[in-house]
């Protein structure tokens, strides 16, 4: 196995600047290179190790001022199950007024992570 073959590149998606990261393992470790900031550096390992994504969309209301609420996972999900939670939710109807940060769904898919309100929708 060659060198190269031990490497992973990756793109950071920490903010606009998007360094290249290459992130080598080791019979002990995770090294992290071409990051810019402690962000990236983490950004990178959990990439390798457990990458994870944000889910935002919206859910079905009734009795609402809007006809869907935005929602998001509040904090990022295994990246393999970004489909089956928005496959979840589109099955999800709740009835209006709905606070932000009110909890939508709770741990959805067993993942300990709750969907929560991303705004305010009042009654009709
Ligand atoms: S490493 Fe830091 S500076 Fe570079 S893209 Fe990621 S967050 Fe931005």
């Amino acid at each position: 196995m060659s060198d190269d073959d031990k490497l992973t590149h990756y793109l950071c998606i920490g903010c606009p600047l998007g360094c290249r990261l290459e992130v080598e393992e080791t019979d002990d470790d995770i090294i992290v290179r071409g990051f810019t900031c402690k962000r990236g550096k983490l950004y990178g390992r959990q990439e390798h190790i457990d990458p994870r994504r944000m889910v935002t969309t919206t859910v079905a209301v009734t009795g609402g001022r809007w006809p869907r609420l935005p929602v998001k996972t509040r904090d990022p999900v295994p990246k393999a199950l970004v489909r089956e939670v928005c496959a979840v939710l589109r099955d999800v109807r709740i009835d209006a007024p709905v606070e932000m940060g009110d909890v939508i769904t709770r741990n959805v898919l067993d993942t300990g992570i709750d969907i929560i309100a991303a705004r305010d929708l009042p009654a009709a």
